[in-house]
């Protein structure tokens, strides 16, 4: 619940491990505690203090700014948000083979004919679903249900509770470190358009 009232930068508002709940604040007082364990004391008990003060009053206590990824489900979202969480890895847009006996996915090494294979971006992105007829918009619910989403799609880790590795571009803030880390498709598929599999 938000109480009425000023905003008081840089704390939580849960009263009790507020401490905790901002990586760099605990960074500040770990490295604290082990050079000056009374000063660290001090600066915990105040922080502490004040965060007890301006809840009596009323005042809401933020807490650093959480990245959206952190704190959202993928159902909360904004449409911005959800697009800055694709990594630009490009592995769901390589074209796939259903066993129609068993269900079986398989991931092919080769591109759907409109992924631009040398940045591994979609060349249609905007347009793709009217484009390319088998092409599937993913909604959190897709997400869910694509058992053939890679296990570092950005999509399903936020689905799983897990976080992004560092190599997503929303956590290096740089988009060349998907490709840098070896998880994208970049130089590594064949270009579309779908050359079927021979028989026998
Ligand atoms: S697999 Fe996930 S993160 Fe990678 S391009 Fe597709 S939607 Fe984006």
């Amino acid at each position: 619940m938000t109480l009425p009232g000023p905003a008081i930068k840089g704390f939580s508002s849960r009263p009790s491990g507020f401490l905790f709940s901002d990586p760099n604040t605990s960074l500040i007082l770990v490295t604290l505690r082990s050079v000056l364990p009374d000063a660290a004391r001090t600066a915990e008990s105040a922080l502490q203090k004040v965060t007890r003060d301006a809840m009596r009053k009323g005042m809401p206590v933020n807490g650093p700014e959480r990245p959206f990824w952190k704190v959202k489900t993928l159902e909360e979202m904004t449409a911005e948000e959800w697009e800055a969480l694709c990594d630009g890895c490009g592995v769901c847009c390589l074209e796939k083979f259903e066993d129609v006996e068993t269900g079986e996915v398989e991931v092919t090494a080769i591109a759907c004919e409109y992924l631009d294979t040398t940045s591994s971006r979609c060349l249609v992105y905007g347009d793709r679903t009217r484009v390319a007829h088998d092409c599937i918009r993913l909604t959190p619910e897709r997400v869910r249900d694509l058992v053939w989403l890679p296990e570092t799609c950005a999509y399903r880790l936020i689905d799983e509770g897990k976080d992004l590795f560092w190599w997503h571009p929303l956590v290096s803030g740089d988009p060349e470190t998907v490709h840098e880390a070896g998880i994208s498709v970049r130089g590594r598929v064949t270009p579309g358009p779908l050359v079927p599999p021979e028989n026998g």
